[in-house]
């Protein structure tokens, strides 16, 4: 029993869904699909959603996301009856759809509630989509949207966190009821509904989050996220010609490089998986036979100190000074709470007496600044702001208790004359990150890999 995940750079056009359909359709184990919406189809809701003004709008917006699930489905679908079931089935989320916008423009506002769930339909007319290619391909396959399924959330709109033990209890029964069926789910990614109904999303990409989560739910042998890269490198491809693939990765390195700067999957998706032991392989859908990576407990691989260099190149410092800041309790918890209350994640951070830095996303900066200003009441004196910054992340399991890599990898940076700040060792025992100016992270990131990987 596994689960497989396929993302939006992999359902562009026809051939590349067949190419999924292909990895689907040749392994007769047990499994669920979830996929993600076809390629751009998330972004054109969103940017739609925030300019639509007039009905008209809305008629021809309707009119070409009709235009481009039906140009798919006839490539993927040939007969009759698949493809006259898929056509409805699209129509009656289209329809829906646009009573929603209708309704953004009669009452001219966009919530965040409204703003989730219609970018929930992208995922909603993709199952679609892809069942009916299925079903072409001799799967039973059926579609299903998470909500009906019941992945359950804890609310916060945009980037919303699963309730696993609740979503455990909907979703188990309801999966092995249809493999008893000989049926194969496929599930839409990225949203689950709170308890009173809202939808939710889990973030932009987070279909690779419902895939682990389903894995979880069900107990599955395996994840499989299927992508358009080789699984995870040793450094960006487009940053290090040299870089290389990694085969293997521990939990634990895995999530610390999603989670600062690696795309290749959701920061989340190591979670669920994780808690159930379970083995998640990164694949590349055009190199099917190509092992990809594989994160599991063990992750070993070879001897190397660093594995990989994640980097995020936008990043900026708050710096918040007060007399005597450092030594007041509950100071650097208060702020961090008042910037995660306003949505601002804080990536790193120091302290001394009389100052606290933050790491953000440059982003974030005109909300974090305005947010501390209010903080002010006797504590902080002025707030400063550093632009231009940018992120690096060293992840090695060891690396932590190795003696002397984080001076070997400073005196490398600062033999070539890049200034180092913020160095966050202790967090992790996996990973080592610290922060550089912009302009410096190319030439940075292409030393420590020269370094440590040769080549
Ligand atoms: N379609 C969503 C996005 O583009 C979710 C995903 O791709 O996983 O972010
Ligand atoms: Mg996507």
């Amino acid at each position: 029993m596994k689960v497989l995940k396929f993302g939006g750079s992999s359902l562009k056009d026809g051939a590349s869904m067949t190419s999924v359909g292909e990895i689907i359709a040749s392994d007769s184990e047990e499994k669920v699909i979830v996929v993600s919406a076809i390629h751009g189809i998330t972004d054109s809701l969103l940017d739609f959603m925030s300019k639509v003004r007039r009905e008209e709008e809305v008629q021809q917006f309707i009119r070409t996301l009709r235009d481009r699930h039906l140009r798919l489905l006839t490539e993927v679908a040939g007969s009759m009856d698949v493809k006259q079931t898929a056509v409805s089935q699209l129509s009656a989320q289209l329809v829906r759809l646009e009573r929603i916008l209708y309704g953004i423009i009669y009452l001219e506002e966009l919530t965040p509630r409204t703003r989730d769930l219609v970018q929930s339909f992208g995922e909603r007319m993709s199952v679609i989509v892809m069942s009916a290619m299925l079903q072409e391909m001799g799967v039973n396959a059926v579609p299903v949207e998470a909500d009906e399924l019941g992945i359950i959330t804890d609310g916060t709109f945009g980037s919303a966190t699963v309730d696993m033990e609740n979503t455990r209890s909907n979703i188990a029964p309801k999966i092995y009821e249809m493999f008893k069926r000989q049926e194969t789910p496929v599930v839409t990614g990225f949203f689950g509904k709170t308890t009173e109904g809202y939808i939710t999303l889990l973030g932009r990409n987070g279909t690779d989050y419902s895939a682990s989560v389903i894995a979880n739910a069900i107990d599955a042998d395996s994840l499989e996220i299927w992508k358009d890269v080789d699984g995870f490198m040793s450094a960006d491809p487009k940053v290090v010609r040299e870089a290389v693939p990694i085969g293997q990765l521990s939990y634990e390195e895995a999530a610390e490089l999603s989670y600062f700067g690696a795309k290749v999957l959701h920061p989340r998706t190591v979670e669920p998986a994780r808690a159930k032991g379970i083995t998640i392989r990164v694949k590349n859908v055009f190199k099917p036979n190509y092992e990809g990576t594989a994160i599991n407990p063990k992750g070993v691989e070879g001897n190397r100190t660093i594995k990989s260099i994640s980097s995020m190149p936008n990043m900026a410092m708050i710096k918040v000074y007060g007399a005597g800041l450092g030594s007041k309790s509950g100071v650097m918890s208060e702020m961090s709470t008042m910037l995660s209350d306003a949505g601002i994640v804080v990536y790193s951070a120091a302290t001394s007496q009389t100052c606290v830095s933050m790491l953000i996303e440059e982003r974030d900066l005109k909300r974090a600044e305005k947010v501390m200003g209010e903080a002010k009441k006797g504590v902080v004196d002025r707030v400063e702001s550093v632009r231009d910054v940018a992120l690096l992340c060293l992840v090695g399991e060891g690396l932590g208790q190795k003696e002397g890599i984080a001076g070997k990898v400073f005196s490398i940076v600062a033999s070539n004359g890049v200034n180092v700040s913020l160095i966050s060792a202790g967090a992790s025992t996996v990973a080592l990150t610290f922060t550089v100016k912009r302009k410096d992270l190319e030439k940075t990131t292409k030393t420590i890999h020269q370094e440590f990987f040769g080549g």
